[in-house]
């Protein structure tokens, strides 16, 4: 078993840090926060599937999951990637790589607007299109 393992994939272009690597493969990610009924958040599936893309990338091998282990609950769940999540994971990176070109992403439904830092700059773009809401 290793632990505190950094991982990465250049084709993705993420880094990251896996907590737990057991011998035959399978890792874990350790939350300190106390675990939903069933199913896992969705911030611990992007993890867990970003952290497949690089232990993919990195061993050669498919990876099908990993565990999400929240300690004060003592839980310890084996999530399986999803295609969505893949997906999530590639549509989150490619957004994130427009706003580090300079591009501001629109304005989602029902957003915080009103308790937002970014209001001004925000509502100084143009309108939207009826065809960006449909
Ligand atoms: S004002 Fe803030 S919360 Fe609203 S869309 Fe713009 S960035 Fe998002």
């Amino acid at each position: 078993m290793q632990s505190d393992i950094p991982v990465k994939s250049d084709k993705h272009g993420i880094i990251g840090m896996a907590d737990r690597i057991d011998a035959d493969g399978t890792f874990s990610i350790i939350r300190a926060a106390g675990a939903m009924p069933f199913g896992t958040y969705s911030a611990d599936r992007m993890r867990t599937a970003c952290i497949a893309f690089c232990l993919e990338e990195m061993t050669g091998n498919e990876i099908t999951g990993g565990y999400v282990e929240y300690i004060p609950d003592g839980v310890s769940r084996f999530h399986a990637v999803q295609p969505r999540d893949r997906r999530q994971v590639i549509a989150t990176l490619h957004k994130i790589r427009l706003i580090l070109k300079g591009d501001l992403p629109h304005q989602p439904l029902n957003a915080p607007c009103n308790r937002c830092h970014y209001k001004d700059r925000c509502e100084s773009i143009s309108g939207r299109r009826l065809s960006d809401l449909l």
